[in-house]
């Protein structure tokens, strides 16, 4: 696996993205726990992390954009 030994270590970072709830979306948010709905209407937005832990990759977390912000971006600034 190790084919290439970089100069730096190259880490797993927990990384957070900004994605458009879908329809029939079931994913609750790690915050307040509450589902993130979809709503037709306007336009729902979430925060998907994906968590790395020791360097391997642990678990996904889903947010409220608000309560991410209220979280104080725990993983960083959300990529689109
Ligand atoms: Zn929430």
């Amino acid at each position: 696996m190790a084919a290439k030994t970089a100069t730096k270590t190259k880490k797993w970072r927990s990384r957070a993205v900004t994605r458009t709830v879908d329809a029939g979306n079931s994913a609750y948010c790690a915050v307040c726990e509450e589902l993130i709905k979809f709503r037709a209407r306007i336009r729902a937005d979430q925060i998907i992390c994906n968590v790395y832990v020791s360097n391997k990759w642990d678990r996904v977390e889903h947010y409220h954009p608000e309560c991410y912000k209220k979280a104080k971006s725990p993983y960083g600034a959300p990529a689109d």
